[in-house]
């Protein structure tokens, strides 16, 4: 069973200079700060028992003043597509989602970031539920360590990822601090030493944050919802909206820091943004955009947004238009439905189980 406590420091999330101060607060030499990272990060074990290469003292003093963990798994929930949901509460009560997605030989976390959130897009369930809180880099961590335990159950190949998309609940980058701590830890080669090219962090676009991830070194892969093509139609969708021309500038700087290349991301609104015209506009935005590739997401229903989704005829129009105009275009399957795990839809439904 792992170390789970509602009042203790969680060792998850802390960087090496943590770990070194947490080990020798137990009495622990400074070199077993990297021993103890592998065990949480690479090998993703959560029994102090089991870190053997630790001293037994070491462990029970480790035991007795952190935890592992301080979220646990309240439901899971499989679709029948290779989707599996996590509702995860946290230690105050909170509930996220985390989803793991199979196909083939790619299996993707989805993971979140706050629980509930700020940016009120329209067609979003988490944007109507208001921000409740960021979460720590150890509750963003602790996700991949829940994914771990369900894919050890799973019994299948691959056994661990082998991509993360930080595009669950919450805007990645408002909470920028925490999501930079935990996907260094992920990165980190003494950490979870997972690629930073297998990482996309998706955000609704906030300029002067995209602008500070392109500084950081890393060679994260940016999505960036865009979902229309003027501020006037983007608004209406996403109410706090920076402004296209900010946010394009900032994906090209992205792009010219990092050398990796920025996908935007277009929900299709039936009825409001996924006429003809609008296809024709959003080319011309992307079409100069260095190696521009755009994701079609047909919306998908969420309860109380009044909105529709789009015919499949304005779908495959609106994706031949951008595909003439020399643009890479994929349409997002709509893979979850059935489990409402499919983007825009990580909604605390759970919350009625969580007390
Ligand atoms: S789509 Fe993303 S940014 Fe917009 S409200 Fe939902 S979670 Fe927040």
């Amino acid at each position: 069973m792992p170390a789970m406590a509602d009042t203790l420091t969680s060792l998850v999330g802390m960087d090496l200079t943590e770990l070194q101060a947490a080990v020798t607060a137990c009495g622990g030499k400074p070199f077993q700060a990297k021993q103890l990272a592998q065990w949480l990060y690479a090998k993703r074990e959560l029994n102090f028992d089991a870190m053997t290469n630790l001293s037994k003292d070491l462990r029970a003093k480790l035991a007795e003043n952190f935890a592992l963990l301080t979220s646990r798994v309240i439901a899971g929930e499989e679709s029948g597509e290779g989707t599996t949901k996590l509702g995860i509460r946290l230690h105050d009560g909170m509930v996220i989602e985390t989803v793991l997605m199979r196909e083939d030989e790619r299996v993707t976390a989805c993971i979140s970031t706050q629980a509930g959130c700020a940016m009120g897009c329209r067609f979003c369930a988490s944007g109507q539920l208001g921000l409740k809180r960021h979460l720590t880099a150890g509750e963003i961590l602790e996700q991949f360590l829940h994914l771990s335990e369900l894919m050890r159950t799973q019994d299948a190949t691959p056994d661990w990822l082998t991509n993360v998309v930080v595009m669950g609940m919450g805007e990645p980058l408002h909470n920028f601090d925490n999501l930079l701590k935990a996907l260094t830890i992920l990165n980190a080669e003494w950490g979870f030493h997972f690629g930073a090219r297998r990482v996309t962090v998706s955000t609704v676009g906030l300029p002067q944050r995209i602008r500070d991830l392109a500084e950081q070194g890393f060679q994260f892969n940016l999505a960036i919802s865009l979902h229309g093509v003027d501020d006037a139609s983007r608004s209406a969708l996403i109410p706090t909206n920076a402004g296209l021309e900010k946010i394009l500038a900032a994906a090209k700087y992205y792009f010219e820091q990092t050398r990796r290349e920025v996908t935007f991301e277009y929900t299709l609104v039936g009825g409001k943004n996924d006429d003809a015209e609008s296809a024709h506009k959003l080319a011309d935005l992307v079409k100069d955009f260095p190696r521009a590739n755009v994701n079609l997401i047909p919306m998908n229903p969420v309860e109380g947004s009044g909105l529709e989704t789009p015919a499949t005829e304005s779908v495959n129009t609106f994706a031949e238009i951008l595909r003439n105009a020399g643009v890479n275009v994929h349409v997002r399957r709509r893979r979850g439905r059935r489990v409402q795990a499919a983007c825009g839809q990580l909604r605390l439904k759970l919350e009625a189980v969580s007390g």
